[in-house]
């Protein structure tokens, strides 16, 4: 997942999970992998999870679901092949808001009890269903709820076309248990097919093996040959339309949006020979994207074989495409090793940023990389100093048990994960280090692996009980310490030192139509935006407006960083652009920011709340969950 920024009662489960290992896993080639592990792997519990996988658990899912845009309800059936590893007589489901109708077994459909267990804010309910020692498949018959979480029901008016509804889900970290009775845990996986009926008008798209074009009948059918774990479920339906980009790429928008789309992506391919030239071959057959209307409340989502993109990266000149990349690193680190707990999650995105910027640098060279290193290392202070600089929760190693597993999802995950990774390739070189993360998603492709798991990796095949590169490599400091270790040097970008000089002209005086500002990205803008003086005069606001047009940049991350200096120097200019933004785009990393500018003061907080009252049916659960907080 792309920036940005959910559980619990502390829900011990006794020990750890004994997961039996994927001794051989077919991979998109239908080539067998072996892994080196032995017959039982240890992964730590997951407090996120009703779910017992020890005793047992689910391998293959038949979803078998109708969409219906009138009552925004999904109805159907769940159908797991479950492995009985201890010959128990219950298997245990998660399910948040979900009307559960019977529970069946067997291929003959023989009735059997279920019982729901108590309600957990976040984490739903338990589903136990009566199995017996030798039932090998399990079917639970269920409904959605109208405000299902992971489900966002768009109105025609909400989206490009104006014609038709649109529905995308978002399941990540744990809200796949509000659209299908599921063991929603990242550390376990199974492959699915599925069956969804939809409005004849409508194409329905999965994170799986898709279709390219509309059928007459509205009935579409899925396989996912490869095992997934439950947050990477994916389905959206809305009036899509398909364009191939290159021979393993495309795109699916909507068609009033893919024309733009596909120039702005128009290097996915590209992206892809590189990203296979640093980590090896691509595992998931095809990479496609699905460019969603704008309240998607996050920039992308690693669907397998289908990332869901927001459309506030067609900034109509390719300068916003790192997302295509982190998106697309995240098949390797997430998707195919995946964290065995969100109290891993800098597992899969820290890794996920490492990479990202390998990506960028091999297509755009280092300096360009760089400029992306400084802005993240810029987020990375802030969360340090919002948190404190003693907070448990800037360690990369976290302790979520009774908390909603998106709190963990910052900054400190993403870049210091990134920085933590960076820091060991200069110890060891990149040649070196490349060889050993190749390793790395080769040993543990298609498995769950948590933060002493990788530690362990870490120690025994680079490490390799040398004591002077232990302590330049520091564990302790990254993994389970607060804030950047000591010693830390702050990452530097030779294309900004040009932009401090003309932010320094600007700021001695020089009127800021006179600067050299050409050739400048989308970064270098951002950069220059950030530098800003909190305290600015309305005529240096409008000196600066006038001069590059922010107010009215087609750039959703120009725009975002302006307005957070429009709210502090009440720069009325810009309220009409603030509003139309507000209410137009739903992702969490710009909303949070602007609204807590305006919550700053009583008279923007009249402002926030007027905007938000209009504009909150527009935003997706996740991003109302935090903002419902921060405006109450
Ligand atoms: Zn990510």
């Amino acid at each position: 997942m792309t920036p940005y920024k959910r559980c619990l009662l502390g829900l011990s489960m006794a020990g750890a999970l004994q997961l039996a290992s994927c001794t051989s896993q077919p991979t998109s080639d239908g080539e067998t992998m072996t892994s080196e592990q032995t017959a039982t792997e240890k992964l730590p519990a997951d407090v996120h999870s009703y779910a017992q996988p020890a005793e047992a658990v689910t391998k293959h899912l038949d979803l078998d679901i109708d969409v219906n845009f009138d009552q925004k309800t999904i109805s159907g059936t769940a159908s797991y092949l479950i492995d009985n590893l201890t010959g128990t007589d219950k298997i245990v489901f998660d399910s948040r808001n979900l009307q559960i109708e019977n529970a069946y077994l067997g291929d003959n459909i023989e009735e059997t009890t279920f019982e729901l267990g108590e309600t957990n804010q976040f984490m739903g309910q338990s589903l136990t269903v009566k199995i017996k020692p030798d039932t090998k498949k399990v079917t639970i018959k269920y409904k959605t709820s109208p405000d299902a979480a992971a489900l966002q029901w768009l109105s025609p008016q909400q989206t490009a076309g104006k014609k038709h509804p649109f529905l995308f889900t978002q399941s990540q970290a744990i809200l796949a248990r509000t659209w299908i009775p599921i063991q929603d845990s990242p550390g376990i996986r199974f492959t699915y097919n599925a069956k969804v009926k939809v409005p004849k008008e409508l194409l329905a798209v999965m994170s799986a093996e898709n279709p390219v074009q509309k059928n007459s009948t509205g009935v579409y059918t899925f396989e996912m040959k490869q095992p997934i774990p439950s947050y990477l479920m994916a389905l959206s339906v809305g009036d899509l339309v398909f364009e191939k980009v290159g021979p393993q790429t495309g795109i699916y928008a909507e068609p009033a949006t893919i024309k733009a789309a596909a120039y702005e992506f128009a290097e996915m391919d590209k992206m892809l020979v590189a990203a296979e030239k640093i980590y090896g071959k691509y595992r998931w057959d095809r990479y496609d994207l699905l460019v969603l209307p704008p309240s998607f409340p996050f920039g992308g989502m690693e669907n397998p074989r289908l990332t869901f993109v927001t459309p506030t990266v067609l900034a109509k000149d390719r300068s916003l495409t790192s997302l295509i990349a982190h998106e697309l690193a995240h098949s390797w680190s997430g998707n195919l090793v995946t964290n065995a707990t969100w109290d891993d999650f800098w597992l899969n995105e820290g890794f996920t940023v490492y990479f990202e910027r390998r990506i960028m640098e091999e297509l755009y060279g280092k300096e360009y990389a760089d400029m992306l290193n400084v802005l993240g290392y810029q987020d990375l202070k802030h969360t340090i100093a919002d948190k404190g600089a003693d907070n448990a929760d800037t360690h990369l190693k976290l302790d979520l048990e009774g908390r909603d597993p998106d709190e963990g999802l910052t900054d400190i995950a993403y870049e210091k994960g990134n920085f933590f990774l960076q820091n060991i390739e200069k110890a060891v070189g990149r040649a070196r280090f490349d060889q050993f993360v190749n390793d790395y998603f080769n040993t543990f492709a298609f498995q769950s692996t948590s933060t002493d798991k990788f530690l362990d990796f870490l120690r025994s095949e680079l490490i390799k009980g040398d004591e002077e590169l232990a302590e330049k490599i520091n564990i302790e400091g990254w993994v389970y310490s607060p804030g950047l270790p000591e010693g830390f040097t702050a990452p530097a970008s030779s294309r900004f030192a040009k932009v401090e000089e003309a932010y320094n002209a600007w700021k001695s005086g020089k009127p800021a139509a006179q600067l050299t500002t050409k050739d400048w990205s989308s970064h270098e803008w951002l950069h220059f935006i950030r530098m800003l003086p909190e305290t600015m005069s309305l005529q240096q606001m409008a000196d600066l407006d006038k001069a590059f047009n922010f107010t009215n940049s087609g750039n959703s991350e120009v725009l975002a960083a302006w307005f957070l200096h429009s709210i502090k120097n009440n720069y009325a200019t810009a309220d009409k652009a603030l509003e139309t933004f507000l209410t137009n785009v739903g992702r969490r990393k710009f909303l949070v920011p602007i609204y807590k500018a305006l919550n700053a003061t009583p008279e923007g907080k009249k402002k926030a709340l007027a905007i938000y009252a209009k504009a909150r049916p527009n935003y997706h659960a996740v991003s109302t969950v935090t903002l419902d907080e921060l405006l109450k």
